[in-house]
């Protein structure tokens, strides 16, 4: 059911502390860690806790947690200091665009040059 945890969902294995992560940021909605696989010096994850496939499903059924995702992330931002310098907030949606965690995700990216458009 939307908004329930999934047994078979690897983000929300991090929320329950099932699959360890390295947790820089919680709120009560929210919870922010690093990538496993860092694309650039800062690669932080800002997820909900409760489950929704992406994004824009997230927002539609829960405007104020889809909310609080961009507000974390741009606290991730300010704490690894790459707010004055610019960072990226991304949202793949769909595996056409990259997706491969179907649990809603804002990729907080900075700490480098970033081209655009991205690949
Ligand atoms: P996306 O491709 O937009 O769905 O992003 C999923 C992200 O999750 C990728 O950047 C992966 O590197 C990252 N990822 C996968 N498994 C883990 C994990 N156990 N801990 C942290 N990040 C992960």
């Amino acid at each position: 059911m939307a908004g329930e945890p999934q047994t078979d969902c690897l983000f929300c294995k991090i929320v329950s502390g099932d699959i360890p992560a390295t947790i820089v940021r919680e709120s009560e909605t929210t919870v922010a860690f690093r990538d496993i696989n860092p694309q650039a010096p800062t690669h932080v994850l800002v997820i909900p806790k409760v489950h929704y496939p992406d994004a824009a499903s997230l927002a539609a059924a829960e405007p104020t947690i889809a909310a609080d995702v961009l507000t974390e992330a741009g606290a991730v931002a300010a704490d690894e200091k790459i707010d004055s310098t610019g960072y990226r907030i991304i949202l793949n949606t769909g595996s056409g665009a990259g997706q491969t965690v179907f649990h809603a995700h804002a990729h907080v990216l900075g700490g480098r040059g970033l081209q655009w458009p991205p690949g």
